[in-house]
Formats: structure tokens, sequence, C-alpha cells
């Protein structure tokens, strides 16, 4: 089997909506869109087989019952589980972990210790604070780096009154995956329960609780191109024996009196209440249509996208990427002290590329990496090289939008108080002339920049003469907000080409990294020096002398 993305996505309508064909969909961490499959299961349910399960025994409701046990068995097969009697439905990951937190709490002693880790979603954090609260238990974390848990020292928070070790598979703020085979080497013969998080990991790989060797796996359908509102609590028949109900109400009973009730079987004593029977529907769907994928295809595609995803941001000049192109399920983490990530985000969505920015319910992983919010774009296996380069183009664009605003904006100021403009630099890259093969085209494109220095008029004055200089030039000088900038006019385009060279690696720059610019070994490096004439390269270190002057003056 193979997989290519293009017929994988024609399999989702949402995407062939005339209003979405040009749709970028990068939000798929939060949840992700549905198949035709699933759409069609949900709507089918309703049409034919819509009843209560287990109450009564009519056609529909044998009909609704057959289905529900049905998903079960196909869920037990996709999570590879001992039984169905280890599958329980719940409304999804943050369910099935506030089933756990309330019920394997009960019973345990004050003092008890439950372990988790820093990375994890508030769904994975605030249940056992809360039950943490009521039985006067202990939480500790796997030591962190910046929020990062350092697996390999969990044992370092491991002691004799750990009771629970609850942790993600996949950080849904950064992507990070965690080492599931280290944690099973780690917590084999323990006498606690293992719990791990695969909200995120399901999406992106087979899960095969057995292998994993967890006690209990919480998941969440949506996540995995199923439908919201049902997930999967996989937990160890021995344990689910063990455990107290969660919820009381009907069809998690035997039978009941006034003063007490007696709970019935696994798995439905964990299944108070109507379950969501259209959802359970549309997971079948969706486990079947997943099954007939190729899913080590389909990672390896989600896998290239994430590393071109990753290389390609780390060419853009000031973002600070969170994330790391490897051994990540498809997230791709940023911020940038030069703008807030909501700002980035709206204009993103003018383009109609959905991403997200906040802190991910995951806050102090996300504090712990120095920031209030980052921007986060998530893969699945629809998106295609076209989305990646899309949103990366769009995000450069947004930053060479912001630095022309900036300068633009520093320009308007100088103008006011000096009589003169600040050339505009932002269309001019250093990289793009380093790229230049050979000589001849590297001066083509010096000449080209040349036209960047307007007539200056305002500056053309004695005090500003530069000295050494076999053409006439001038330079001006400003300092604003710290940072200085300089404006050039001279009468010729070679010494103006090289004004742009020098002013575009200069301009709004603070004195000190300006000093630490070390622009001769620039010059050398691009040959200008061996080049161009004496009198040019003369003309350019009597720019340099004459920046140095004007810098030493304000110092
Ligand atoms: N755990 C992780 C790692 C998640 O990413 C999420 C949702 O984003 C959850 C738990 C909670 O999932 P749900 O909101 O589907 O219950």
């Amino acid at each position: 089997m193979s997989f290519s993305a293009a017929q994988f996505k024609q399999q989702f309508p949402l995407f062939s909506q005339p209003e979405n064909r040009e749709l970028v969909y990068l939000d798929n961490a939060a949840t992700t869109q549905k198949p035709a499959v699933v759409i069609d299961a949900v709507r089918d349910f309703y049409l034919h087989s819509n009843a209560n399960t287990h109450r009564s025994s009519h056609r529909l409701a044998r009909r609704a019952t057959e289905m529900v046990e049905r998903v079960r068995n196909q869920a037990a097969t996709f999570l590879n589980a001992g039984s169905v009697r280890e599958i329980i439905f719940t409304r999804g990951a943050t369910e099935g972990l506030n089933l756990l937190a309330s019920s394997l709490t009960e019973g345990l002693a004050a003092g008890d210790e439950i372990v988790l880790s820093t990375a994890e979603h508030h769904a994975n954090l605030v249940p056992w604070q809360m039950a943490a609260r009521r039985h006067n238990l202990t939480i500790r974390y796997v030591p962190d780096e910046k929020g990062i848990p350092q697996f390999a020292r969990l044992p370092e928070v491991l002691s004799p009154r750990t009771r629970i070790v609850s942790v993600t598979a996949g950080s849904n703020a950064l992507g990070f995956r965690s080492d599931l085979e280290l944690l099973r080497r780690m917590l084999r013969g323990r006498d606690l329960r293992w719990i791990v998080d695969a909200a995120q990991l399901a999406a992106h790989q087979l899960v095969d609780v057995q292998a994993i060797g967890c006690d209990f796996l919480v998941c969440s359908a949506h996540k995995f191109y199923g439908p919201t509102g049902i997930g999967l609590l996989y937990g160890r028949e021995q344990w689910l024996q063990q455990m107290p109900p969660w919820q009381g109400g009907g069809e998690m009973i035997a039978d009941v009196d006034l003063q007490s009730s007696h709970y019935a079987e696994l798995p439905h004593k964990f299944e108070a209440g109507t379950s969501s029977l259209a959802a359970i529907a549309g997971l079948g769907a969706c486990i079947e249509f997943l099954q007939q994928q190729d899913r080590v295809a389909m990672a390896a595609h989600e896998q290239g996208l994430l590393k071109s995803l990753h290389g390609q941001m780390a060419q853009l000049p000031g973002i600070e990427l969170l994330s790391h192109g490897e051994n990540n399920l498809g997230i791709l983490a940023f911020s940038d002290s030069r703008f807030a990530p909501v700002d980035l985000m709206h204009w993103l969505d003018g383009k109609d590329i959905a991403v997200r920015v906040g802190h991910h319910c995951a806050q102090p992983l996300v504090r712990a990496s120095g920031h209030s919010a980052t921007l986060r774009a998530s893969l699945a296996a629809y998106n295609t090289q076209e989305d990646v380069d899309r949103f990366v183009s769009a995000v450069a664009e947004f930053v060479q939008q912001l630095d022309s605003e900036k300068s633009a904006a520093v320009s308007e100021e100088l103008a006011i108080t000096d009589g003169w403009q600040a050339d505009d630099f932002s269309a001019l890259d250093l990289d793009a002339l380093r790229s230049r093969r050979g000589w001849q085209e590297r001066y083509r494109l010096l000449m080209q920049w040349s036209k960047s220095i307007a007539a200056k008029p305002a500056i053309r004055l004695p005090e500003n003469t530069v000295k050494g200089c076999e053409s006439s030039a001038w330079l001006a000088h400003q300092a604003l907000h710290g940072k200085h900038y300089f404006a050039l006019d001279s009468d010729s385009r070679v010494v103006k080409g090289l004004g742009a060279f020098l002013l575009l690696q200069l301009n709004g720059k603070s004195a000190e990294e300006i000093r630490q610019t070390d622009l001769e070994s620039v010059f050398r490096e691009l040959e200008f020096e061996k080049h161009l004439s004496p009198s040019r390269s003369n003309g350019f270190y009597a720019l340099m002398q004459r920046v140095n002057e004007l810098l030493g003056s304000v110092a």
C-alpha cells in the first residue's frame, strides 16, 4: 500500500465546499476534519437506527445496541486491547482522565503520591489537582528543562508512596513525543497505575496498548478524524474490576433499591446514562476508514511535511522556533518578539490559513518556554506540501511587511526632525547577493540596489561630505530611540550601490550592534575588494570611517 495526501483529502467533504477551496487547515491538534464515511455514519444512525440502547428491546433498540457493541469490538482491535471489557466509551480524553482521577484516587491515603509531567494538557493536570485536594494527596512532577519533561529522570520522583503516574504520549503544545518504551522499562514491576494520555498520539500512529504496557490509556475520536463527543478509555480488566464506578445513573447498574445499588459488569459499570450513540456510529466508521489506510506511509507523509515546515521556518530571521522537526507528532510552535502571535494569526486567517494561538491548554509548559502564548501550526495527513509552502510564505510576507512598516514609521519621524528620510532597504537581501554566482552577477545586483538610495538634496551639505571618496558623497546621521539611521546621497551609482550594501547592515541598529557588525569581512567575502578598483574600495572604507566618526560623535 502507499499513501496519497491528495486522494486522502478528497475524502473530506469540508475541503470541497466552495468557501473552503483555498483553506489551509493547520489546526489539527485541536480537532481534525471528518471524512465522508464518518459524516454518513452519523447521519445513517439517525436515519436508520436511532433508539436508546439496552433499555428496550424493539427492533431499532436492538439495532442501536448491536452497533454500540460492534464499535466497541472495533475499538478493542484498534487499540489492541485484551478484551471488549477493557474499552469504555467516554466523551473524550478529558472525561477519561476525570474518570480515572476520581475512581483511582478513591481509597488512597493522605500523602500518597501522583506523578505527572510539566508538559501535560490541562485535562491531565486539573482533575488530579482536584482529586489531590479531596484526598490530601501529593502531586510530584517529572524533572524538566524549560517545561520539557526529562523522562530518564522519572525515578528521581518515584517513591514507595507513588500510586499513579499519568503522562502524555506527546505534547499538544510543542509536539514532542514521550519515550513510552523508556517509561515502560522504568515503571515495570512497580505497584502503581500507569496512565497514558494518547489524545495527540492516536492520529499519527497505530496505538497498541499491550505493546506500550500501560494500565490505562485515553484518547478522543475527534483528534483522529472521528466525531466530537466520543472518546475511548482503555483499562486493564483486573484494575477496572477493582475500581468503583465514577458516575451513577442508568445503564451502569444491575439492580437498584432505595438504599443501595449493584453495578453492572464491565464495561457498562463505567458508562452511566445515554452514550453519544451517533458519535459511536461515526467512530466505528472512522476506525474502519483508518484501517484501510497505509498508516506507515501516512505517518511518513506527515513527517516529510513537518521537516519541510521546520526547515523553512528556521530560515526566517527573528522567528523563535520552540518545536523541533525530529521526534515530533506534527506540530510547529513558535514565537517572535517583534509581534503578538495573535496579530499573525489574524493575518493568516485573512489568507484562509487556520492556525491556533495561545497557551494550548498547556499553560505550565508554554510559560516555562518563556512565553504566555505561542503560534501553533499542526499537521494532519490531508495536508500537502502546498499547504506548508503557503503557510511559510504568508508568515514571511507578514514579517517583511512588519519590517517595512517599521522603517516607514521611522523614516517619517526622521523626515519631520531632520528633513531627510532613511531609505527603505526591506526589499534587499544580503543572502541574495551572497548567492549570486560570480562577480559580474553580484555587481549587477549591486547596481540594482543603488536605486534604493533616493536623491536627498537636504543632506548635500559641506558638513556631511564623505572625505576620501572619489565621487561626491554625503552621509547624514541621526539617532532615534537608541537606534542609528544613516542617509546617503551620491552622484555615483557604484557608491550608492555600496552605500545600500553598507546601510542595509547598519540602519536601525544600536551603536553596540554596529560595532559588532564585521562589515569588512563581508566586503572581502563577496570579493568586492578583489574586483573593485582601489578608488572604489577606498570609497567604501571612507563611508565606513565616516560612519565610525558619526557614531563617535554621539557616544
Ligand atoms: N490531552 C491532550 C494531550 C490533548 O491535546 C487534549 C486536547 O487537545 C486533551 C487531552 C483533551 O482532549 P478532549 O478535549 O478531546 O477531551
